[in-house]
């Protein structure tokens, strides 16, 4: 007999993350990945974080930043005024690369349509890109991440926020200060665009910040000095 579980619907957001599970579309599915790592968070988050790709601790327990820069970025978050349970987080790349080395670039082409799929069925207003690799697919730019840093990209359903990838300022101390900087600037721009506060109640208590970021703003592209 069929438990009540099992009789229950998938949403579209679960039902792409059950089709990946046995993915074996790049080469990664044979390179020592424990397991696909999909994304975890609010499937209705009006934010959004795009990592590059699971480490050794992701790939264990099968969630997106659940090591040292897990901490780091929960952390961070917190100094934002974000929780986990608030967000989406998901990475361009859903299986851990050998040795935890660069993803390339078949890898990312291979998985980058399943990341759009995972932005459109949730629909966040605001995507923080976390690094070269994630601002650089996404932005489908070829840009420096300390040169686009924390400058608010309108692209035509969202918008993309780029900041350091919290595992630069475990290599490199100093770029800690740098990186509360940069979520004091996403504190900012969330109270910027934040609606006011909806009645409360006990069910809603995790949800998402409300934004209010109109879509069709113009572009800004020509800060990259094309
Ligand atoms: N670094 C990433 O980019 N993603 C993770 O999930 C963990 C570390």
């Amino acid at each position: 007999m069929s438990s009540p579980s099992q009789l229950m619907e998938l949403t579209p957001l679960q039902e792409l993350a059950q089709s990946l599970v046995n993915c074996e579309r790049c080469k990664l599915a044979k390179l020592g990945r424990s397991q696909v790592v999909f994304g975890v968070g609010n499937p209705h988050a009006s934010i959004m974080f795009v990592g590059e790709a699971p480490g050794f601790n992701e790939d264990q327990k099968g969630e997106p930043f659940v090591g040292a820069a897990g901490k780091l970025l929960n952390d961070l978050l917190a100094s934002a005024g974000l929780s986990r349970d608030q967000i989406y987080i998901a990475n361009v790349i859903k299986c851990r690369p050998p040795n935890n080395r660069d993803p390339e670039q078949d890898e990312v082409e291979t998985c980058k349509p399943f990341l759009m799929q995972q932005i459109q069925l949730i629909r966040p207003k605001l995507v923080c890109t976390l690094g070269n690799l994630a601002t650089q697919t996404l932005l489908e730019r070829k840009v420096g991440i300390t040169k686009v840093k924390t400058q608010a990209f309108y692209m035509k359903n969202f918008v993309i926020f780029p900041l350091l990838h919290p595992a630069a300022a475990l290599h490199q101390g100093n770029l800690l200060e740098t990186l509360k900087e940069d979520f004091k600037k996403l504190k900012e721009f969330l109270d910027r665009h934040s609606k006011p506060t909806q009645p409360t109640n006990a069910a809603s208590t995790s949800a998402a910040p409300v934004l209010n970021i109109e879509s069709s703003q113009p572009t800004q592209m020509d800060l990259f000095g094309k």
